[in-house]
């Protein structure tokens, strides 16, 4: 059934990463998988993808990948079948954090791995690292209630988003902690841009059951260097972050 609907398809096996099934037809049919070194040089040296494909386009198909509990999909729709919007909006729903609809942490870090990739590789490409967290927010769930947190949160991320491009890639990192990548984008642009944040956040009137309240973020700015991987890029993202918050908070420090 599946060699007659996919010219690309391959399950693997999550914890032992062991390649239980795969079909290759059409523009494919030369390559076999046997275990993941020949896939991932599939991606890599064949398809010219800067890594594990999430979402990508190539040729006539987009190359998708799905996860279900204990399998990793690997497959290609035709792009003639018109799936395309239909696939990618599922995608894009499941790679994203339900109240604020910011990217989850783990697609942050490919972002970030796929960019330092195309970095060190063409070398013109510095991208930036914002790093952000809300100021006393364990009080404002504290006064006010947690629900009154999650709106909070919430209208923080659309507050955001408007200062930000469509190439910018927004992540809920963790609880109340942010990262913004900035593709294409040096320091004194983001420099510039994180201090708009700063004052975007500050000066919005939050209203929660009938009373308003201001809240204030500090912000931690670093820039891809050639030595950088993504841990480190992130490591430095939050020391900078950290020295935000032992400078006094509501600022933007750069590392
Ligand atoms: P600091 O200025 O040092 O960052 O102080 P803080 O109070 O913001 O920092 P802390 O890390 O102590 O507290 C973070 C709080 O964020 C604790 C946690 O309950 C709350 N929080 C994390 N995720 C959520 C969420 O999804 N909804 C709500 N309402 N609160 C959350
Ligand atoms: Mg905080
Ligand atoms: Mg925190």
């Amino acid at each position: 059934m599946i060699d007659r609907i996919f010219d690309f398809f391959v399950a693997i096996d999550k914890k032992s990463g062991n390649i239980l099934q795969s079909v290759t037809n059409g523009p494919f049919k030369n390559f076999t998988f046997e275990n993941l070194s020949n896939l991932e040089r599939f991606f890599l040296e064949f398809a010219q993808f800067d890594g594990w494909p999430i979402f990508e386009e190539w040729g006539n198909y987009i190359f998708v990948r799905e996860v279900k509990q204990d399998t990793v999909f690997y497959f290609a729709i035709p792009k003639k079948l018109n799936l395309i919007k239909h696939f990618y909006a599922l995608q894009e729903s499941s790679m994203r954090d339900k109240l604020t609809t910011c990217y989850k942490k783990e697609y942050c870090n490919e972002f970030i791995e796929k960019l330092i990739k195309t970095y060190l590789r063409y070398k013109n490409e510095k991208f930036s690292v914002v790093m952000f967290d809300l100021d006393f927010f364990k009080k404002i769930n504290d006064t006010y209630g947690h629900l009154c947190g999650d709106y909070v949160l919430k209208n923080l991320a659309n507050i955001v988003r408007k200062s930000l491009r469509d190439s910018d890639i927004f992540c809920r990192f963790g609880g109340e902690e942010f990262i913004i990548v900035l593709p294409k984008t040096p320091a004194s642009g983001t420099l510039r841009l994180t201090q708009r944040l700063k004052e975007a956040v500050l000066a919005h009137d939050f209203i929660c059951n009938d009373q308003h309240f201001q809240i204030s973020a500090s912000f931690g700015v670093t820039t891809v260097g050639m030595t950088d991987s993504t841990a480190s890029l992130i490591e430095r993202a939050d020391q900078a972050l950290y020295q935000a918050k032992r400078k006094g908070r509501n600022r933007v420090e750069y590392l």
